[in-house]
């Protein structure tokens, strides 16, 4: 699921690449698509600490940690499991 809306905001910014040009408006288009695809999973927290997986020190990145940075709990085995 996160491949396909990776897939899809690179689609968007080539699209609007070609027919407009080479712009940092597309760019950032395609990064906002990304963070509104992104919402509903701001809620991954920790299993152990409860710390947000987007956070990373004061960092927000648009995919989970897969270790958590302030416990070390490894959260991949924990996220796999709720599917
Ligand atoms: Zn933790």
């Amino acid at each position: 699921m996160m491949l396909g809306v990776l897939a899809l905001a690179i689609g968007l910014v080539v699209l609007v690449d070609r027919l407009y040009g080479h712009s940092t408006l597309a760019f950032a288009a395609g990064i906002i698509a990304l963070v509104i695809a992104n919402a509903p999973m701001l809620r991954f927290n920790c299993p152990a600490c409860g710390k947000n997986l987007f956070f990373r020190d004061v960092l927000v990145v648009p995919w989970p940690n897969r270790i958590c940075s302030a416990c070390g709990h490894d959260c991949d085995s924990a996220n796999s499991q709720n599917r």
